[in-house]
């Protein structure tokens, strides 16, 4: 075991601040990474805050991250896919029973037995729970890494382990490409690569925002058109014309106002994570045998097949770097919706503490 540098949450209420943790040292098939930045993801926020409590209640101390990118400075012995010096990344899982028809299925992230990177039982015991990759480094069994490509900018490259996987999986399995019209649905970090990869993908995109200081945005990220989702006349205009709509809303709001929006066997696909459960109107989905589902992260071999894309369409976030020392103060900018459109934290900071 070694000590990290870290900064984690010692309670729901505390915020977070300097803790040096344990880790364990290299095994047969792990890869030891030096996190050079980490994106902060809502998913942190809720996490850090508890907010999930009846689905995954929050171990303490939590530290939080899992859209991570660094360079490797140690393999065990059987590992074969990376060496010191390469750089690495990892999502929201480091483990899974590699067993289950999910995981033959290269779905990892349907495996009942999944690790996911923090606040989930460390199998390895060096922890009570898994530890995140807001810290200066990290092992992981090399079949959860992922190899990053030499083009792309690193601290933009961080928010594709989640943002990016998240929306790009459900676009490629509900058929989003040329001559289908797609909505996203909240323009925050989730929702800005949503539109990336919709647009990049062929598709008309329709941004639904609440914020009308995001319009220029929303265009220049590649939207086709922005609808200021207050405004019902704007909304009345798309209905029943939707082939498929991603939701990456991180707080309650009235999801048929969008059902609605969706043509004959349309898709709403849920990624947004709100705390309380959503109202669903039967008509909404009886009328035009729309379908309303949601989706996880995405497979490791997926993954893979997202960085890959994004290298060849030269993708990555929108981001504001920060050094960790401005983390609570950037959690509540992400509930005010205030970050263009990613916090990435450049974890060379953590040297100050
Ligand atoms: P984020 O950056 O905070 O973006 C959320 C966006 O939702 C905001 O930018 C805002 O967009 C909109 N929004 C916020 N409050 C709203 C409200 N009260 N009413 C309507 N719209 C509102 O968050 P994120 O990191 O993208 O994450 C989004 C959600 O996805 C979170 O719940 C997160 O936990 C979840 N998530 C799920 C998965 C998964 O595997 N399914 C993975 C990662 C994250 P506008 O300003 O444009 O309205
Ligand atoms: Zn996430």
């Amino acid at each position: 075991m070694y000590n990290a540098k870290s900064y984690a949450a010692a309670s729901a209420t505390s915020g977070l601040a300097s803790q040096t943790i344990a880790r364990r040292d290299p095994t047969e098939n792990d890869v030891q990474i030096e996190i050079l930045f980490c994106g902060v993801c809502h998913s942190d926020l809720h996490q850090v805050r508890n907010e999930w409590s009846d689905v995954m209640p929050t171990i303490y101390p939590c530290v939080p991250g899992h859209e991570i990118v660094g360079r490797v400075t140690s393999v065990g012995s059987g590992v074969t896919k990376f060496k010191a010096g390469d750089l690495a990344a990892v999502g929201c899982m480091v483990d899974s029973d590699r067993t289950c028809p999910n995981c033959q299925a290269g779905e990892e992230q349907f495996c009942p037995n999944f690790a996911l990177t923090y606040n989930f039982p460390d199998k390895f015991k060096t922890s009570p729970v898994t530890y995140g990759g807001y810290s200066e480094s990290i092992v992981v069994d090399e079949n959860f890494v992922l190899r990053v490509p030499e083009n792309l900018d690193l601290a933009g490259t961080a928010p594709l382990l989640c943002a990016g996987i998240t929306t790009y999986s459900p676009m490629r399995h509900w058929g989003v490409t040329k001559g289908k019209k797609v909505g996203v649905v909240g323009l925050g970090g989730l929702g800005h690569m949503g539109v990336k990869f919709a647009h990049a993908l062929g598709a008309e995109v329709v941004v639904f925002t609440t914020s009308p200081g995001k319009k220029e945005d929303a265009l220049r990220l590649g939207a086709d058109e922005v609808v200021i989702s207050k405004n019902s006349d704007e909304m009345q205009k798309h209905v029943g014309s939707f082939d498929f709509i991603l939701d990456a809303v991180s707080a309650n709001h009235d999801i048929n106002a969008y059902l609605q929006l969706l043509r004959r066997d349309g898709n709403l696909t849920l990624v947004g994570a709100p705390d309380k459960p959503l109202e669903v109107a039967a008509f909404n989905l009886i009328m035009g045998r729309r379908s309303l589902s949601g989706s996880p992260i995405g497979g490791i071999k997926e993954t893979q097949e997202m960085l890959d894309f994004c290298s060849e369409h030269n993708i990555t976030a929108d981001v504001e770097v920060i050094p960790i020392q401005k983390i609570n103060e950037a959690y509540e900018r992400l509930l005010k919706s205030d970050v263009k459109y990613r916090f990435s934290i450049d974890m060379a900071s953590l040297k100050d503490e």
